[in-house]
């Protein structure tokens, strides 16, 4: 019976990106942006990296959210905090080129109050 070896694992290299840190946080073939930081009220953050891997570009987001020690509150938070999530992945993915085509100089919210 023949031995078994790990397969080798070889990544091609890839250029570093307009926006990448180029240093440490680069590996071969992934770029990673300096981190963007938003911080919310007691103690919340909010993490968004872009990262580039395999020739696809996406945002890294990590939040902390603090949560009630009663349990029912912090499960409405938990639910809260999905929900909100899931619209946030539902307003990222409604911007595309398609839908801001013709419309790049045009930036109606710019100058104008919240309601
Ligand atoms: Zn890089």
């Amino acid at each position: 019976m023949k031995a078994r070896t790990m397969a080798r694992i070889q990544r091609a290299e890839t250029p570093h990106t307009e926006w990448c840190a180029r240093d440490h946080r680069c590996g071969v073939d992934v770029h990673r942006s300096a981190e963007l930081i938003a911080d919310g009220p007691v103690g919340g953050r909010a993490v968004i990296t872009r990262v580039r891997a395999a020739e696809v570009d996406y945002a890294e987001i990590r939040i902390r959210v603090p949560l009630s020690r009663t349990e029912d509150t912090a499960r409405r938070q938990l639910g809260t905090a999905l929900h909100l999530c899931r619209e946030l992945l539902a307003a990222v993915a409604a911007i595309r080129p398609a839908a801001l085509r013709g419309r790049t100089d045009q930036r109606p919210a710019i100058g104008q109050r919240a309601a």
